[in-house]
């Protein structure tokens, strides 16, 4: 089974890049340009990681982490905070909101996966079938 990361992203370009780098060392990738819609999506199920923007419309970051956390179908999922925020209170703001980890905007394309690996409840590359 391969790995679905669900990315909660309003930016377009940041879409691409970040679907682009992941799907190219195989995984699936479904993503959500609000906060709302990356709820839902994780509600549905099947999600093993979630990258998360902070600087969101409607609903920041912080306020998407707190209700995943809240959800009882959420709750576990591994949340990882992707900001230009680079300020190390909203570091802490991030984790103290329910995110697991953090990685700074511009991300860097060569590092960018294992970044996110390390934040998976069974450390390790994708399994490929
Ligand atoms: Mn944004």
């Amino acid at each position: 089974m391969k790995r679905t990361i669900l990315l909660i992203e309003d930016n377009e370009q940041n879409r691409y890049l970040t679907t682009y780098l992941l799907r190219n060392k195989g995984y699936d990738v479904v993503s959500a340009d609000d906060g709302h819609a990356g709820i839902a999506r994780a509600e549905e199920g099947g999600v093993d990681l979630i990258l998360l923007d902070i600087q969101l419309p409607v609903m920041d970051g912080y306020a998407v982490a707190a209700r995943l956390r809240e959800g009882p179908a959420t709750s576990r999922i591994p949340i990882v905070a992707v900001t230009s925020y680079a300020m190390a209170g909203d570091r802490e703001k991030a984790l103290a909101s329910g995110c697991n980890g953090y990685i700074e905007k511009p991300i860097n394309p060569e590092t960018f996966v294992s970044e996110v690996e390390r934040y998976f409840l069974n450390s390790g590359t994708a399994e490929r079938t």
